[in-house]
C-alpha cells in the first residue's frame, strides 16, 4: 500500500470504509479523483481482447523493498475456463487479484492477457475487461437500478431488468414497492450480503467482461447462502474466463484448476478430485473445512 499512502492519510475516512476489496478502490479512485501511481505508457494501445487468456509468467511482487510476497507464481487461465486460488490467510490470494487488475505493477516476471503484457495496455481498456464481484459491495446511497447500472449509466431498463433476473434478483426487486426506484444503502433499505453479492452480480451480467474476478468473502456463512454463493458463481462464470479468490472450498470443486498457494508460492494443483486423492495440502483443508461444515449444520438443525 506504499503507493497510496498519501491520498490515504488524507481520506483515512474513505479508507477505513472501503480497504480490502476491489471494486471499491476503483470506486475510490474515482470518488477522489485519486491518480493510482501505475500510469500508463504514452502512446499505450487498448487492450485487444480475444477469449481473455491469462497468463501468469514467473510473477514476483512486494509492496515494499523488505518483504516478497509473491515468489515466482506460473499459471494459465484459458479463454473461458475457471482457476481457483485458496490458501491459508496473509498467502497472497487477494495481491494475485490485485496485479490483474494492475493497482500495482510486477516487480519480476509478467502478467499478460491475451498475450500482452498488461503494462503495454491502457489501464481504462485493462478495467472494461475485467468484471469484479467483490467480498463486501458497498452499495451507494441511490436507487437499485443505479446500483445495478453503475459505471453504465446510458443502459436501457430493460437491460437492468434482465441483469436483475439473470442474478436472481429480479423477483425481489419487483417485490419492492418503487421497484428499480427504491432507494438503497445507508439511507435506503437494508440489504442482506447475498443480496449485495447479487446486485454485484447483476453489474457484472450488465457489463459483460471476458474476464471475472470473483473474491469470495472471508466471512463464515450458512449452508443455504454457500450453496447459492456457488449458484451465482456458476451463474455469472459461464463462458467468461474466471478467477476465483476462495476464501473457503466450496466454490471451488467444479474449478478447471485449483491453485494452492502457501506463502506466495504454488505449492499444489490440479482439479479437486486429483487434490483430494493425492492426500496433500489441499486434502487437509478440504477435510478440516467438511468437518466444520458438519457442525455449523449441526448446529443450525438444532436451532
Ligand atoms: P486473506 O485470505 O486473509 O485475505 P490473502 O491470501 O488474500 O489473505 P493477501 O491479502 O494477498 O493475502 O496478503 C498477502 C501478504 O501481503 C500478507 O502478508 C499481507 O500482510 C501483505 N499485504 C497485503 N496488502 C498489503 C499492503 N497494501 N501493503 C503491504 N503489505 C500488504
Amino acid at each position: 500500500m506504499m503507493q497510496l499512502a498519501q491520498p490515504l492519510n488524507f481520506f483515512g475516512f474513505v479508507y477505513r470504509e472501503v480497504k480490502q476489496s476491489l471494486v471499491d478502490m476503483e470506486t475510490m479512485f474515482q470518488l477522489l479523483k485519486v491518480e493510482a501511481q501505475v500510469k500508463d505508457r504514452p502512446g499505450a494501445p487498448d487492450l485487444l481482447l480475444e477469449g481473455g487468456r491469462i497468463d501468469f509468467r514467473g510473477v514476483r511482487f512486494s509492496y515494499d523493498d523488505d518483504r516478497e510476497i509473491l515468489h515466482g507464481i506460473d499459471f494459465t487461465v484459458r479463454p473461458g475456463n475457471t482457476v481457483a486460488v485458496v490458501g491459508p490467510s496473509g498467502a497472497g490470494k487477494s495481491t494475485l487479484s490485485r496485479l490483474l487488475f494492475r493497482f500495482y505493477d510486477v516487480s519480476g516476471g509478467a502478467i499478460e492477457i491475451d498475450g500482452q503484457d498488461l503494462r503495454e495496455v491502457t489501464q481504462s481498456s485493462l478495467r472494461q475487461a475485467i468484471g469484479i464481484v467483490p467480498q463486501d459491495t458497498v452499495l451507494f446511497n441511490d436507487t437499485i437500478g443505479y446500483n445495478i447500472a453503475y459505471g453504465n449509466p446510458a443502459v436501457e431498463t430493460a437491460s437492468v431488468e434482465r441483469a436483475a433476473d439473470l442474478a436472481h434478483i429480479g423477483a425481489f426487486v419487483r417485490a419492492l414497492p418503487n421497484g428499480l426506484d427504491t432507494m438503497v444503502g445507508e439511507r435506503g433499505l437494508k440489504l442482506s450480503g447475498g443480496e449485495k453479492q447479487r446486485v454485484a452480480i447483476a453489474r457484472t451480467i450488465l457489463k459483460n467482461p471476458a474476464i471475472l474476478l470473483f473474491d469470495e468473502a472471508t466471512s463464515a456463512l450458512d449452508t443455504q447462502t454457500e450453496r447459492e454463493i456457488q449458484a451465482n458463481l456458476r451463474e455469472v462464470s459461464r463462458g467468461r474466463t474466471t478467477l476465483v479468490i476462495a476464501h473457503r472450498l466450496s466454490t471451488v470443486v467444479e474449478a478447471d484448476e485449483i491453485l494452492v498457494l502457501e506463502a506466495g508460492r504454488i505449492v499444489e494443483r490440479g482439479r479437486h478430485a486429483e487434490l483430494l486423492a493425492s492426500g496433500g495440502v489441499y486434502a487437509t483443508m478440504w477435510q478440516r473445512q467438511q468437518e466444520a461444515q458438519r457442525r455449523t449444520a449441526e448446529a443450525e438443525a438444532e436451532m
